[in-house]
């Protein structure tokens, strides 16, 4: 009994059928190969990738506003850290004159 040999195979995705070169192997599946073809692929990975490259630049663009928040209420603290040594001193001053 010969089994016939699959050599293609239709993409789940566009729904087409292309020969099995044309389908990444993956020893999961049954067959051997990817249910969705390697243009198919390429399209999810630049999807996932765009998608990702958003979310990482989201992500450095809110850190780094939380870096500014920081830095700016640091300074506000060491403003008012000063101007309480500086408030100190002159009462000092006043003091001992
Ligand atoms: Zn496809």
């Amino acid at each position: 009994m010969s089994e016939q040999v699959k050599i293609s195979k239709t993409c789940t995705k566009c729904n087409i059928e292309k020969p099995l070169v044309e389908f990444n192997k993956q020893t999961a599946s049954p067959d051997g190969y990817k249910n969705y073809c390697k243009d198919c692929f390429r399209e999810i990975n630049k999807v996932l990738y765009g998608r990702n490259k958003k979310k990482i630049i989201k992500r450095i663009l809110s850190k780094r506003k939380e870096l500014k928040k920081e830095i700016k209420r640091e300074q506000k603290q060491l403003k008012l850290e000063q101007k309480k040594q500086v408030e100190l001193e002159s009462q000092k001053i006043l003091e001992n004159i």
